[in-house]
């Protein structure tokens, strides 16, 4: 081939290559990087970015965060009881560079699935052949009467997103006086984290047992039954007296009258079906659906995003993905372990898809590990597997369950070392 040869060839490439997997043509015999743009640098999208330049470091992958760092929820309730700062949880996005990914500080506004643009509030437009959309969830703020972000952020904090709202309730918990009384407001399902309200609890009273032992925190919940919940009675049961009169923790569930309408701020009064709870320090953990670009971007079906189980590809919009805590995968929790594993199924489906492959038949993970107090750490686990003429998720039989009941000394407090090192493991594993 003569230079002018070669390079109208490069350039007639080029032209093909922008017009994406339409042309039909595998991007490894045109040399055509393919380009990814992930929005959302939490668990779902940042193991996604991670994974595609892995499994292919020829793809191009830009990831769109608002924010300059990754604070995780995942072990933020452990800033309550005091035994851990909100820094320890917080990490930057070099490891991510050093993979060759291009991390972009800006908010995700738009996706045109027809141009393949994903727009962004400081007016970049990011062209795309597929996109990850792993933005996590939103609030249903009318949900609750007198509930506002307003409120939220100045002095009844959810604190579901790890942040100044975990410090703030940090130091609300800190300075209520002895005898003083905590209420938590747990959300209806779904929501993320369904174990975290109730590790919460555990949390705070395991500050509490030492600083206020006097202390109530009372569990106000829309929902009869939750995430281990034979466990966390047992461990409640052993470390905080639950069931006697002196109880440290209460439960409420929506039979008696657990479901919260209304919060007045000023009395830090909450309204419950049945009865009117007042406190000296107030969590309202509201009710959830997926993040705003998700609602913006037209993926959505009432609250959440679904998705094609094999893939996670939206089955809205073609070429858009959607991971984590704002994909509709049921039957998968909302935890950080899951948006994990299934943005790995979803960066080799679209590693595949460019190169003319059909996905694979995907299996999934997660476990999810509570602190309920010193040395009392439960579990969760389980692997799942696809149903593809049902397009659910479903836990393969036997390939899990929860830590044993009445389990021996050793084998709670060797959970809590398991809870640290796989918060270790999932972090490297997306930020590394
Ligand atoms: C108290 C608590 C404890 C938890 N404990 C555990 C646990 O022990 N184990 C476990 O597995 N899970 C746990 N979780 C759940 C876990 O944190 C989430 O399930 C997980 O983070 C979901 O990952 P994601 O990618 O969907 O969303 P996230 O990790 O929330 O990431 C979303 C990211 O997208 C960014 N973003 C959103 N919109 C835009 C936009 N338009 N443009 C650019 N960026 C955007 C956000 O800034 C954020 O960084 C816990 C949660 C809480 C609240």
């Amino acid at each position: 081939m003569t230079n002018i040869d070669r390079r109208a060839f490069i350039r007639g490439a080029a032209g093909i290559a922008a017009l994406g997997v339409s042309a039909g043509f595998p991007a490894l015999v045109l040399g055509a990087a393919r380009r990814v743009v992930v929005v959302g640098g939490g668990v779902g999208g940042a193991t996604a970015a991670k994974y595609l330049r892995k499994l292919d470091d020829t793809i191009s992958v830009t990831l769109i965060e608002r924010k300059p760092s990754y604070t995780s929820c995942f072990m933020s309730n452990e800033v309550l009881s005091g035994e851990r700062t909100l820094q320890s949880l917080t990490f930057g996005y070099d490891g991510l560079r050093r993979h060759g990914i291009e991390v972009v500080q800006d908010t995700a506004v738009g996706i045109d699935p027809l141009q393949k643009i994903v727009q962004t509030a400081g007016g970049g437009k990011f062209q795309y052949d597929a996109c990850v959309v792993s933005p996590g969830i939103g609030f249903k703020w009318e949900a609750i009467g007198g509930y506002t972000e307003e409120v939220a952020a100045t002095t009844v904090p959810h604190a579901w997103n790890a942040g100044p709202q975990t410090e703030l309730l940090r130091r609300q918990i800190e300075a209520m006086p002895e005898g003083g009384r905590v209420i938590i407001s747990a959300p209806p399902n779904p929501f993320k984290c369904p174990p975290g309200p109730y590790e919460r609890a555990s949390q705070i009273a395991m500050y509490c047992k030492h600083h206020k032992p006097r202390a109530k925190i009372i569990i106000l919940d829309p929902k009869d039954a939750f995430s281990k919940q034979g466990l966390y009675l047992e461990g409640w049961r052993k470390l905080y007296g639950y069931g006697t009169d002196n109880s440290m923790i209460e439960w409420i569930s929506a039979a008696g009258g657990g479901k919260i309408e209304e919060i007045d701020p000023e009395t830090l009064t909450v309204q419950a079906e049945i009865e009117e709870f007042q406190g000296d320090v107030v969590n309202i953990i509201p009710p959830q659906k997926a993040g705003a670009i998700a609602f913006a971007a037209d993926l959505v079906e009432g609250d959440w995003c679904p998705v094609d189980k094999r893939t996670f590809e939206s089955t809205r919009h073609k070429g858009i993905y959607v991971l984590g805590d704002a994909s509709s995968a049921a039957k998968m929790p909302k935890s950080a372990y899951a948006a994990n594993s299934q943005a790995k199924v979803c960066a080799a489906a679209i590693v595949n898809r460019f190169r003319g492959l059909e996905p694979g038949d995907p299996t999934f993970v997660n476990t999810c590990y509570s602190v309920v107090g010193e040395d009392f750490g439960i579990s969760v686990a389980a692997v799942y597997g696809l149903n593809s003429h049902t397009n659910t998720i479903e836990p393969i039989p036997n390939s899990g369950g929860v830590s044993p009941a009445n389990a021996s000394a050793e084998i709670r407090k060797r959970e809590v070392s398991y809870a640290h090192s796989w918060f270790k493991n999932v972090i490297s594993d997306m930020l590394e």
